[in-house]
């Protein structure tokens, strides 16, 4: 139980340590749609960016590449990132593009795959059969922001660094002046990448399983049950033993909307199991072990046991909101860094106790009927 203690706070301090080096490069780092390429096996490449955070979120990329063909694993959440990818495949090799997976349907992952596929337009298009119905849903309806939409952003960020608080009456905190302040300096770019976004046209869908023989190299894309969506699929190299998980990992904090709670627990109890030398998340730092993942499985834990237990003594949603205390999991999962707070209350704290409370009382947590609220 000591070593178990001193390990956490080993990595807790590694986590902190590393939550410096990111606001360090937060303000200098390229923009937001910039990949540092790491090659994890011969031929096996991990797009990551540097800043996970930087706004807006857009997934990391794995590129694959056989003797017969080349496997790309959520190559481009926007279009610059598709052209970006595009080019790193044809750098690294003559062989086409035959095969792109997307781990599911969030467009942070996909939308600037047209890209891609302008490239190499042969492409098979995987996803699992709930994503590819999914994109096709209200819920995935985008609205592209207006000039209006802009010139808003601009005037609140603008109002937030010049006095200090947030337009919901929070304090703008030292750590996030580099991050609003990379947000402004790139919001033309940002703006433009969101005007060309496009939802993908799958042509070929899964369930549970698939293998892909890339000549002299295998890809194994599996579902392994509901989680951060209902239609998460990883991409797995046994032989090289590199894990892709999709937004089922992400980090330095997790997301959380319309997710699975309890299922999602289960998954990553599944994926602990998987040897694997390097694991891509779906945003955030290549990983050499799970630790992380028994955080989230701490998180997740937490939130489907307590969602339900307020929700059956006939608790509102915000009555439920009011009386979870998160200390303990917020300080396992942030390491008490004030900036990974504020983004593990938004993207993951807020969504996913409504996510489990619509569980809990009997609705989908991912109702595809049900347009998503535009920003
Ligand atoms: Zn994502």
């Amino acid at each position: 139980m000591n070593a178990l203690r001193s390990a956490l706070r080993s990595a807790l301090a590694a986590m902190s340590a590393g939550a410096i080096a990111l606001y360090a490069s937060a303000a200098s780092a390229g923009d937001p749609f910039a990949f540092e390429w790491t090659e994890l096996d011969k031929g096996v490449w991990a797009g990551v960016r540097p800043v996970s955070y930087n706004s807006p979120p857009t997934g990391s990329a794995l590129i694959v590449i056989g003797k017969k063909g080349v496997f790309l694993f959520d190559p481009a959440g926007t279009p610059l990132v598709g052209e970006r990818v595009a080019a790193k495949v044809a750098e690294l090799t003559d062989l086409p593009v035959t095969h792109i997976a997307v781990s599911h349907w969030h467009g942070d992952h996909s939308m600037g795959m047209h890209k891609v596929l302008e490239k190499y337009p042969n492409a098979e298009v995987i996803t699992h059969e709930f994503t590819a119905r999914a994109i096709q849903s209200p819920l995935n309806s985008f609205t592209p922001p207006t000039d209006d939409d802009v010139k808003a952003t601009r005037e609140r960020i603008e109002t937030a660094l010049r006095t200090g608080m947030r337009s919901n009456g929070q304090p703008v905190l030292p750590e996030m002046r580099p991050y609003y302040e990379n947000v402004l300096a790139h919001l033309d770019l940002t703006t433009a990448e969101l005007r060309g976004l496009k939802p993908i046209t799958p042509t070929k869908t899964m369930t549970d399983a698939m293998t892909i023989d890339l000549g002299g190299r295998k890809v194994e894309l599996r579902h392994m049950g509901p989680g951060n969506t209902n239609g998460d699929i990883i991409a797995y190299l046994p032989k090289e033993k590199i894990l892709a998980t999709g937004d089922i990992v992400v980090s330095p904090t997790p997301y959380g909307f319309y997710s699975h709670p309890a299922s999602w627990v289960n998954v990553l109890t599944q994926l602990k199991s998987l040897p694997a030398r390097h694991i891509v998340p779906g945003h955030g730092a290549i990983m050499t072990d799970t630790a992380y993942f028994d955080a989230l499985i701490e998180a997740l834990s937490f939130v489907a046991a307590e969602v339900d237990r307020l929700a059956a003594e006939g608790k509102t949603l915000e009555e439920t909101r009011a009386a979870l205390d998160w200390t303990a999991v917020e300080q396992r999962v942030t390491g008490g860094d004030p900036l990974l707070a504020v983004f593990f209350d938004g993207w993951f704290k807020t969504p996913i106790v409504e996510a489990e409370y619509k569980i809990a009382t009997g609705q989908d947590s991912e109702d595809l009927s049900a347009p998503a609220p535009q920003p």
